[in-house]
Formats: C-alpha cells, structure tokens, sequence
C-alpha cells in the first residue's frame, strides 16, 4: 500500500500516453509547443506496462490513460489488453476529446476497456470550434455514439468559461442525461498555458446556474473521484471538480506519469522524478524506490486555492490533467 506523508492512500495512477493533441483548446495547448518531445523520447508500450506492474504491485488499483490526446498512440489497445490481463478487476478509464473515438470504440472494448471520459465543451459546432480551435464537434458526437454503442460507459467533461459555453451548462446536462451518461463540470485551472483572457466558472457560481433550474441535493464525494456530487430534484446525478476549494486536496490518491517517464506527485507543481532510467534498465527493485520517494514527497496540497499572482507552470497536455 502506498502511502503519503499527510496519511493519504495514493492508489489512483494517470499516464499520459503523448503530450501531442490534434485539438489546441483555449484553457490547455492554445498554441503548439515550440517543441513536441521527440517519439524516441517516449516509453514504449511495454516500458510502461513494465512500470504498471510495479505500481499495481504496490497497491495502485485504478488506472486512467490519458494525454494529449491519447489515441493519437497508435495500438492504444495493446497497451490497455495488457493491463487488462495483468489485472482484470483493475479500474481502467480513459480520457479522450473523442475525435477519432468512433473508429477504435470497438477496439478499445474489446482490449477490456469499460469507462470514458469524454470532453465536451459545447453542443454548438461554431462555439466548440472557437474553444478547439478546430471544426470538432460532429466527431466527437460520433464518437460518444460509437463507444456507448458497443457498451462503453460515457463521463462528460467540460470546463465551463464566462462568454464562450457558460450558457450550455444546462444543455451539456440535457444531453449527457439523455444518453445515461454523468456529466462533470472542471473548474478551469489556470496555467501559463492557456490563453489569459479565459475566467473559468468557479463552483459557486455552477451551482448558482443550475440551481436556478432545479432543487439541488449535496451528495458529497465518492471516495475514488475528484468529484463532488450532486442530484437534481428529479435524480440526475452530475459531478463538479473543484480545484480552488481549500478541502479538494485532503483526499487526493492520484500519482501521474508522463509519456517520457516522470513520475508526479502534484498537478500543479513542477516537480517530478524519472523512472526511465530503472525502467529500461529492468531494475524493478530502482523503479518501486522512485515510486515510494514520489508518494513520500506528495504536497499537502496545491495552490490554486491560495490567492496570489503565482501561476502553475505545468502544462495539462504533458501531465494529463
Ligand atoms: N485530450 C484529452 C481530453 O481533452 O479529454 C485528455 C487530456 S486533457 C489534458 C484531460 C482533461 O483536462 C480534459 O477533460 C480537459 O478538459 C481538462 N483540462 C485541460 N486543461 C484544463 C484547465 N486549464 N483547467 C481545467 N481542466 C483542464
Ligand atoms: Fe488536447 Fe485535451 Fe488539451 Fe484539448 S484539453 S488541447 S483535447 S489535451
């Protein structure tokens, strides 16, 4: 079991496949990096379910791939049918923009793959565009379809910014309701990234929205997710992650790995520690050492919630989110 010095039980492992996007969202990549990591940097496939075995084996018992964009990796269900078959209970999720989902929906349930998240943040092609920066919308639709289709579960995502998609917070709901799927609303986190015009919706001011429609019920957290719950007076369950709040990190059990090998133990700071190294050398031994000094070193928590003009300089493209 692996645990931090705040007494926290870290379990939960994101590892972003690539950092590389074919979207350039405002709030995350609004501008190609100046340099992508180049492909010989990265883990292959089988370094990094080298490494899985290592984090399964000291108690990790919840997965989700991630990015970038995770399915611009080629034979992404490869990497997810090992891991499958190393542990078949383990908690396997990926989060997707579903751009090129409807292709691989069918691959990616058949490699052992149950849950999705997907990110939407608009039902309005011209609007999805301004914040993709690129015509997305039909395909990403498409690919919802095409995942719930073959018996993938659906978690909406969205990041709700004051004059581009605040309005759609009701409809995003509607839609996400209507095909069975739970929505969640991120607070969108600042980062020197990301375009500087953007103001995100904080909770607070969420919760006023969609409690002009409907009574609301506190349902608290559940103990894997990030998400506060909610229910509507008619039961629709929707979640809000809240990164501002001053309690959001007192449970956190997420570690992340990038696709070149740093192993993180925050979101919002910079540090980090490398298992490539023990890794390609098959040092199982070195690997499980640098894990446990990563959990050791976990922050209490980050500093989104702290007022000042102090940004976070990590790029969500590169950690995961
Ligand atoms: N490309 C995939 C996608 O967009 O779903 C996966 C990677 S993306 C970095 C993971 C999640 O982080 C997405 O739901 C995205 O909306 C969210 N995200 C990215 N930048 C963010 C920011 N600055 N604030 C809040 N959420 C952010
Ligand atoms: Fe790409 Fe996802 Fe970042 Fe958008 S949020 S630029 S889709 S990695």
């Amino acid at each position: 079991m692996l645990i931090d010095s705040y007494h926290r039980e870290v379990n939960y492992l994101r590892i972003s496949v690539t950092e590389r996007c074919n979207f350039r969202c405002n709030y995350c990549m609004p501008e190609k990096p100046f340099s992508w990591v180049p492909k010989e940097n990265l883990l292959t496939f089988e370094e990094l379910f080298a490494f899985v075995k290592v984090a399964i084996d000291e108690g990790v018992n919840k997965i989700r791939i991630t990015g970038g964009e995770p399915l611009l990796r080629e034979g992404l269900d490869r990497f997810i049918a090992m891991i499958t078959s190393y542990k078949s209970d383990i908690d396997l999720a990926m989060t997707t923009n579903g751009f090129l989902l409807s292709g691989v929906a069918g691959k990616l349930k058949a490699a052992g793959l149950k849950r999705l998240n997907v990110s939407v943040d608009s039902l309005d092609a011209a609007t999805a565009q301004k914040i993709a920066q690129k015509d997305v919308l039909a395909h990403v639709l498409a690919g919802i379809d095409a995942a719930l289709a073959v018996g993938i579960k659906v978690k909406i995502n969205m990041v709700p910014m004051v004059g581009l998609n605040a309005h759609e917070i009701m409809p995003i709901m509607e839609y996400a309701r209507a095909r069975g799927m739970t929505v969640r609303y991120i607070e969108y986190m600042q980062n020197t990234h990301a375009d500087p015009t953007i103001r995100g919706l904080k909770s607070d001011e969420l919760l006023a929205i969609i409690g002009s429609h409907t009574a609301l019920i506190d349902e608290g957290f559940d103990a894997s997710s990030p998400s506060h719950y909610y229910r509507t007076a008619d039961g629709y369950r929707f979640g809000i992650i809240e990164p501002y709040k001053d309690d959001f990190c007192t449970k956190c059990n997420r570690i992340r790995l990038t696709a070149e090998g740093f192993l993180i133990p925050c979101l919002y700071f910079d540090e980090a520690m490398s298992i490539k190294e023990s890794i390609t050398r098959g040092d199982i031994a070195g690997a499980t050492a640098v894990l446990r000094e990563v959990v050791r070193t976990k922050p209490e928590k980050n500093r989104w919630s702290v007022e000042s003009d102090e940004l976070s300089t990590r790029a969500f493209y590169e950690t995961g989110g």
